[in-house]
């Protein structure tokens, strides 16, 4: 749903949308990008406006998205890294993107969780997901 800048439904400034299912733009045009990062970003940023109109505060406070940098993995044991001051590709790559998603889990138990998870999709080679992509119509 496209919201305005204070993360707010349009007519409705008492409900918040964040995450996947906010449409929220930034003051180019370009459109926050559907990650976790911001996410997280706009829970942070709605806490603290509920906290400032608790305190009297009701002034919109518009959301500023920070962007930390793309991971991305291509592949078992490649990815590709751009923080803009370091920019990596391959194995390496691959490892830090691994390291820096457990370390953005929250909790120790999450973190135990997933890397014991990908550690055996690792070791035996098996998917953790298995999608349905095909319709009715594709069975034979
Ligand atoms: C395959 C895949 C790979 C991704 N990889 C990355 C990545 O590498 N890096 C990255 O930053 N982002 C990645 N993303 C995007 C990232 O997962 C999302 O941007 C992020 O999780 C959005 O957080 P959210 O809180 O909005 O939604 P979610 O994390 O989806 O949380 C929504 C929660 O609400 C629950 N829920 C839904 N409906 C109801 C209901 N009616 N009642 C109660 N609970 C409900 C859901 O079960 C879920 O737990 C990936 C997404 C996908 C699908």
């Amino acid at each position: 749903m496209l919201v305005k800048r204070d993360l707010t439904v349009p007519g409705s400034p008492e409900i918040f949308v964040v995450g996947d299912a906010a449409h929220v733009l930034r003051p180019d045009g370009r459109m926050v990008p559907g990650v976790a990062p911001a996410a997280k970003q706009q829970g942070r940023h709605v806490a603290a406006t509920i906290k400032a109109r608790l305190a009297g505060d009701m002034n919109p406070r518009p959301f500023r998205y920070k962007h930390d940098g793309d991971l991305a993995t291509i592949g078992k044991r490649a990815a590709a890294i751009d923080f803009g001051w370091i920019k990596l590709t391959g194995r390496l790559a691959w490892w830090l993107w691994g390291l820096a998603h457990i370390y953005f889990l929250i909790g120790f138990r999450n973190r135990l969780a997933v890397s014991l998870s990908w550690l055996w999709i690792y070791l035996t080679g098996q998917r953790s997901a298995r999608l349905i992509t095909q319709g009715d119509d594709d069975r034979s």
